[in-house]
């Protein structure tokens, strides 16, 4: 499609000095067909439009894409969005096409005709949105020497924390490229993000006082369940148990590529349509793969952490971990996929003590650690000891969660732990809610519970 018959600006709006909210919800309108932002969007499209710098910790659902799409659009210059994985660009791109945006992206699955393609749109001002994997910043700066960046928008930012540090150290160099380009405002978007990793993403990005939006991670439809086992085969037994009496579709996280393979077997053996997915595998087999889950030919998915991001299938009513996820965060964007429709769904944990011997020896074997490294071995190390705690607790499990993710929180309706307090102690007065997050989970607790789970976490109950 040729970039110069897509949508470009707003030309009613552009001659303004600056664009307002009015603006940005005739662009909603125009483009999105919607009428309103939700109050967060509102928070960080101002922030953009008054060139001012924002970190927004936005969970689930919570439509972070609009935050910079919409500034894209009324902003004279470009939008670069620094995105982590080729498919999450692809998807975005083509969703921003289809609107009559004028969005492109660069990749190394690209032709080299495509890529120029999209370079020149660049340098001819014929592009609103350009999203680029951090990898490729260096390369891009020669092409954006003439090109004006109104907004830079880091999406996925906790990458910066999670993957910067070992895997992929570009992200730790976005804010000296920043910096390159004028220091740009610049908009961090995250689902999850600890108050160390916050601290993180404002000092690397460079940010200066950015407004920072955040909404409860609380999701009260999710159920959270754990329970110890002693060896892998009762593991497996009870993931099959599990999955017969929970209906709908699953996702479950195993540690290794092997075991994929080997679990997703075991389960069609016993009648259950269930497919192994990694990173290893191919991306057409991969895409595939995600298209069966997507259109429900396949109900469940073993995968390694590989499968997930950017993965927006709102009715995954049941997450199970069979093993230790290192830290809570990367734990709650996984068990977080369930339940997105807002329905009931439930994130279980079958563990061993093998598996916490094993974290603690990755632990222990990553390099020797000084200065920067130092710090992110101390992060690590408190992130695995909240997982620890978090299995091996006797009170709420949701708690442990959302104190590590800086909420505070009191006991909820929806987990194992106090479900099966509230069983033992049915006369028991509900404690009194010390939040709006623990207000709304009180509420359910005291009264209309059955309403909120459904049969679902009864289920998970019986078996867990
Ligand atoms: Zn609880």
């Amino acid at each position: 499609m040729a970039f110069s018959n897509l949508w470009r600006s707003a030309p009613a709006v552009r001659e303004a000095p600056r664009p307002s909210l009015a603006d940005a919800e005739q662009v909603l309108a125009q483009v999105w067909s919607h009428s309103t932002f939700r109050h967060h969007q509102r928070r960080a499209i101002l922030a953009a439009l008054q060139r001012r710098d924002c970190l927004a910790v936005l969970p689930t659902g919570g439509g972070k894409s609009i935050c910079f799409q919409v500034p894209a659009l009324l902003l004279p210059g470009l939008t670069v969005v620094i995105s982590p994985l080729i498919s999450l660009m692809q998807d975005q791109v083509a969703a921003l096409r289809q609107r009559g945006v004028a969005a492109g992206y660069l990749s190394s699955t690209q032709t080299g005709t495509e890529r120029s393609g999209t370079l020149s749109a660049v340098r001819e001002a014929r592009l609103k949105l350009l999203y680029v994997a951090p990898e490729r910043l260096e390369s891009l700066m020669r092409d954006l020497d003439r090109t004006p960046v109104d907004l830079l928008a880091v999406d996925e930012a906790h990458c910066i924390s999670e993957w910067g540090h070992e895997f992929r150290p570009h992200y730790r160099t976005i804010g000296r490229y920043r910096s390159l380009l004028g220091s740009p405002p610049t908009m961090a978007l995250t689902g999850t993000a600890t108050p160390d990793t916050r601290t993180d993403i404002r000092r690397t990005l460079r940010l200066r006082q950015p407004v920072t939006i955040m909404r409860s991670f609380d999701r009260p439809n999710l159920y959270f369940a754990a329970r110890p086992v002693g060896f892998d085969g009762e593991r497996l037994q009870l993931a099959l148990r599990l999955l017969r009496v929970t209906h709908g579709t699953a996702i479950v996280y195993v540690p290794t590529r092997n075991q994929t393979d080997g679990v997703a077997t075991v389960l069609r053996h016993w009648g259950i349509r269930a497919l192994p997915y990694h990173a290893g595998l191919p991306a057409t087999a991969r895409r595939d793969l995600l298209a069966r889950f997507l259109d429900g030919s396949c109900r469940v998915m073993v995968a390694t952490n590989a499968f997930g991001m950017g993965i927006d299938k709102p009715d995954v009513r049941l997450v199970l971990h069979l093993g230790v996820p290192g830290r809570p965060e990367a734990y709650f964007q996984e068990a977080g996929r369930a339940g997105r429709d807002g329905a009931p769904a439930a994130c279980v944990m079958f563990w061993t003590e093998g598996d916490i011997g094993l974290a603690r020896q990755f632990l222990s074997r990553s390099c020797e650690p000084h200065g920067h490294r130092r710090r992110v071995r101390t992060s690590n190390r408190r992130g695995l000891d909240a997982m620890i705690r978090y299995v091996r607790t006797r009170g709420c499990r949701r708690r442990i969660l959302l104190q590590y993710l800086g909420e505070r929180g009191t006991h909820c309706a929806g987990c194992d732990r106090c479900r099966s307090e509230r069983l033992l102690r049915p006369d028991a007065s509900p404690r009194r809610p010390k939040s709006a997050v623990c207000r709304g989970l009180q509420m359910s607790s005291s009264g209309d519970e059955s309403s909120r789970d459904g049969a679902l976490w009864r289920e998970v109950d019986a078996v867990v």
